[in-house]
């Protein structure tokens, strides 16, 4: 069986099967491979009734000697049966599995796994699991049992799909996947590691928690080194390319321009702006990330790039991911750079500087209607891009497409812990603003327990009262069935307008509103026409309302620390005091503590690494929003070998540029670079 074949080829999968194994994302052969158990039931220990001890997970061998369904006075039914291995029986029990009785029959030998405990004076095993003899013997796997007496994998399963179901599957493709998979890693790299067909096999079967250990250490190689090689080349590549113009750089118009401000920058700025220009200085084009907290002065840094590019004659373009931001930038670097002479124009969906393309400004500040045909980009040297990760992934690709080779800055306010700057972001130079400009008062920070809850609502209205506004988070849009206790927007809006804030102006603020509503709410609340926005986390995208002081978040559980700090960013901004409330849904000693970090650390670096310490890589890719591979072993926390990935890509690539040495890995990379830089 090839391992691209998809899974509706296999007999005995239908289409309710595959249905099934799309809700977990796997359709052909390699993804039902690559469905690695998450943990594994120790059933090794292989024992005779007299030897058992109570409580622990045990495996046997014996007859049947009979089988039977009982009905509970609940009106359940139990299946229960002996089984005798010749030195004594135990009793097995099953719930809601009546149809047992049809494949297990008196006289059949079979091996069972489970915990043992005691009823009465019986020893009895609760839902163990089984096999029977006579299929071991015939089985596909060596003969080894897959169900029990050994280390069983236990799988990500869902509606359907039983552990059981993936396991048998798994046991009787891998003998004939596995000799069709050949292993791309060159020797000089595999060294000691098992190799990729065995890891796989060992992953699912493994003999001891050693053997786990050892697949789980190639197969995590696995992950980290393709991304490795996938952004180091395509680093080179974009090296490769010409510039549309070589820049020059005269320090003294810098000097000027940076000196002109209303405001002294920041050292964080300055250093970032040398960096960047640095950068220009050289003939490839320029593929740069700049990430600095919410109110960090991303902006000017851009003003002080597009300035530079200005003087060098070339266009630049700076696209933000909503009008509201769109029109934010026009205005501000309206006033920072029309001072120069330079030609500012604004282009989004609802307003255009030009419907034909006559005169081209100098600076074209605007959303993803940038990239639409109409507008001519060829001569555009400098392209910035706000807020990154909030474009899709077409229109990233659309922008590379639509002009020819400019210098490209990227910014973002969201945190990338060093680990992840060096695996996902490997293909981008990294500045950091690590410096909020003199004066900012940090947000003052309390979790606040159930009981104060009335407390905080009454220390809001004093504010309301006081002119303020206020932002109120919750974690979902409506009511979940499944997430009972989960706030959602519209019945929290509901419920503090009839019974919180009755006097108050509340405003609804999510999703699934239509851009044009999201837009008038916003406005609204920028203009002062509502006093408390109840939102979404949609409300994150670079909203700036200095008047509002109070940052209020529902099921603060839910989210990443490192989003917790962005959403109390909208705070802060003006002259007053401001404060960040963290309700909880659930007051468990570690969610408290987990979410109490925020009352001491207000670094969102910090809060980022602390994140992908408790939570893992998953918090990390929910934040990037990244399309970028998802891990299922690595850790991108695992600075060792997040090192050895990357210097083993640099070995490989440094001996053979285009992998032409390696026809194995360049198959491997071009199909792994599509999944890892869909751009
Ligand atoms: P962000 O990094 O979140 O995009 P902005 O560029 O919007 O931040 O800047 C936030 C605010 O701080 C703006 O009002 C800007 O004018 C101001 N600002 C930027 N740099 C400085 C500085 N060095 N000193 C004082 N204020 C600054
Ligand atoms: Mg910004």
């Amino acid at each position: 069986m090839e391992p691209t074949a998809s899974l509706a080829r296999i007999s005995g999968i239908g289409p309710s099967f595959i249905n099934r194994l799309k809700n977990l994302n796997l359709v052909t052969v390699e993804d039902l491979i690559y469905h690695f158990p998450f943990r594994y039931d120790d059933f090794s220990q292989n024992l005779t009734t007299p030897e058992i001890k109570i409580g622990e997970k045990v495996t046997l061998q014996g007859e049947i000697w009979s089988i039977k369904n009982i009905f509970t006075r609940t009106r359940k039914i139990l299946t229960t049966a002996i089984l005798n291995d010749g030195r004594g029986t135990v009793e097995l029990v099953w719930f809601n599995q009546s149809w047992l009785i049809k494949n297990i029959k008196p006289g059949d030998k079979i091996q069972v796994s489970g915990k043992t405990s005691r009823k009465g004076t019986k020893v009895t095993i609760v839902m163990p699991q089984w096999e029977k003899l006579e299929n071991l013997q015939s089985s596909a796997a060596n003969h080894q049992p897959i169900h029990t007496g050994r280390l069983v994998p236990i799988y990500p399963e869902t509606v359907g799909l039983t552990s059981k179901w993936l396991r048998f599957k798994i046991s009787t493709l891998l003998p004939t996947v596995l000799p069709k998979i050949v292993d791309p890693l060159p020797e000089e790299i595999k060294m000691n590691m098992l190799s990729l067909p065995e890891a796989l096999n060992q992953i699912h079967f493994p003999q001891s928690f050693e053997d786990v250990q050892r697949a789980q250490e190639r197969l995590a190689f696995d992950e980290l080194f393709y991304i490795q090689l996938a952004s180091q080349q395509r680093k080179s590549v974009w090296q490769q390319k010409t510039l549309i113009q070589p820049l020059k750089v005269e320090e003294k118009l810098l000097d000027s321009f940076v000196s002109s401000l209303p405001f002294a920058l920041t050292f964080a700025q300055q250093r970032v702006i040398k960096e960047i220009a640095q950068d220009l200085k050289k003939p490839t084009p320029m593929n740069r990330l700049v990430q600095g907290e919410v109110g960090s002065g991303k902006t000017v840094v851009a003003a002080a790039i597009i300035y530079l590019a200005y003087t060098n004659k070339l266009r630049s373009v700076i696209m933000a991911p909503t009008e509201i931001l769109a029109f934010q930038h026009f205005a501000t670097l309206s006033r920072l750079l029309q001072p120069y002479g330079i030609e500012i124009g604004i282009y989004t969906g609802s307003k255009k500087f030009t419907k034909n393309n006559e005169s081209i400004p100098d600076v074209i500040v605007g959303t993803h209607a940038v990239l639409s045909e109409k507008l001519d980009l060829n001569n555009v040297g400098l392209v910035v891009i706000d807020e990154q990760q909030r474009f899709g992934v077409e229109q990233r690709g659309l922008i590379r497409s639509r002009t020819k080779s400019p210098h490209f800055l990227t910014m973002t306010a969201t945190p990338i812990p060093r680990t992840v700057a060096l695996t996902l972001y490997g293909d981008l130079d990294l500045s950091i603003i690590d410096e909020l400009p003199k004066g900012r008062m940090p947000v003052n920070t309390h979790f606040v327990p159930h009981k104060k809850r009335a407390d905080a609502y009454k220390f809001v209205s004093e504010h309301v009262q006081r002119g303020e506004q206020i932002y109120i988070i919750t974690p979902l849009i409506e009511a979940s069935e499944t997430l009972v206790s989960a706030k959602a927007a519209k019945v929290e809006f509901d419920r503090l307008k009839k019974d919180i804030f009755p006097n108050f102006r509340l405003g609804l603020l999510h999703g699934k509103l239509k851009p044009k509503e999201k837009e008038a709410v916003i406005n609204d609340f920028k203009d002062h026409k509502i006093d408390i926005l109840i939102s979404t986390s949609v409300v994150e995208v670079g909203v700036d309302v200095p008047n509002a002081t109070i940052m209020v978040t529902e099921g603060a559980e839910r989210f990443g620390l490192a989003q917790l700090h962005q959403f109390r960013g909208r705070v802060g901004r003006g002259t007053e005091q401001s404060y960040a409330f963290l309700f909880t849904e659930n007051e468990d000693s570690n969610v408290v503590s987990r979410v109490k970090n925020l009352e001491k650390i207000h670094d969102g670096l910090k809060l980022a690494e602390l994140d992908l310490k408790i939570r893992g890589s998953g918090e990390i890719f929910g934040t990037l929003q990244s399309g970028r591979w998802n891990l299922k072993i690595a850790s991108l926390d695992d600075l060792k070998l997040i090192e050895q990935t990357k210097e083993a890509a640099y070995k490989v690539l440094s001996s053979s540029p285009n992998l032409d040495k390696y026809p194995l890995l360049q198959a491997k990379l071009a199909s792994a670079t599509q999944e890892i830089f869909p751009d």
